[in-house]
């Protein structure tokens, strides 16, 4: 099985601790599925100060990641056949399931992490895809990393307990899953619905469809292909 490189340029790489701590992640890292480089920007930053920030040319506030040391990591990487540069940004569009799963046919995805007020425009050139994890700002590009590295992992083979858990999972298609219960039958005063206890799979796949199509009317109307029949 190949494994899934992950090359990240932080200047906060000790923020991927987390992923030593995220149940099939770290097992992925374990199991040697994936494997996860950091790259320190502080490492490529210039002087004796290594430094990797300045302020913006026409003033304003904030400091802003200079190109040269971001260049420079992103030069030192050893670049798989199968690559694809990413940047984190607010700006960028909006991260999709779609997005993971045709990402994690690659070999390896170089994931460029901002801070402060950004980078210096002329980092874009080096990504190929420009991501955002969704319409808030964040202080870094730690997070949005950590989110892609979760949520691509987790559809490796080798990474799930069950496979199968992909399959119904919501926004792999266009609907949301369905509800999930387990024991106890009655807590308090909540019930499982009848048909989960029936055994009658049919009834219970039928139940599940519908629970889809009224989840999603009800919460995301925005992901519908085509309104749910009445
Ligand atoms: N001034 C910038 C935002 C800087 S936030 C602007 O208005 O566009 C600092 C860094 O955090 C960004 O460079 C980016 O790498 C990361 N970041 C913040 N919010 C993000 C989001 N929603 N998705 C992806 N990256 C984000």
């Amino acid at each position: 099985m190949t494994r899934f490189n992950f090359d990240v340029i932080t200047l906060f790489p000790k923020a991927f601790e987390l992923i030593n701590n995220l149940g099939v992640i770290t097992r992925a890292l374990e199991k040697n599925l994936i494997n996860v480089n950091l790259h320190d920007l502080r490492e490529y930053g210039e002087g004796n100060y290594r430094q990797v920030d300045d302020k913006p040319y026409g003033g304003g506030s904030g400091m802003v990641l200079k190109p040269e040391p971001i260049y420079k990591a992103h030069d030192s990487i050893n670049k798989l056949p199968n690559s694809k540069t990413l940047l984190m940004t607010p700006q960028g569009k909006v991260l999709k399931q779609q997005d993971l799963l045709r990402w994690s046919s690659l070999d390896q995805l170089i994931i460029i992490c901002g801070q402060y007020e950004g980078f210096d425009e002329r980092v874009r050139c080096l990504a190929d895809e420009e991501v955002s994890i969704g319409d808030y700002v964040l202080s870094g590009g730690e997070i949005p990393a950590i989110s892609i590295i979760n949520g691509l992992t987790r559809l490796l083979p080798g990474t799930l307990g069950a496979p199968g858990s992909l399959i119904d999972e919501s926004h792999n298609s266009s609907l949301l899953e369905y509800p999930h219960y387990t024991r106890p039958r009655v807590f308090k005063n909540m019930k499982v619905p009848d048909v989960l206890i029936s055994g009658n799979h049919k009834e219970i796949k039928l139940w599940r469809e519908e629970q889809k199509l009224k989840r999603t009317f009800n919460r995301r109307k925005d992901l519908m292909k085509r309104p749910p029949p009445n």
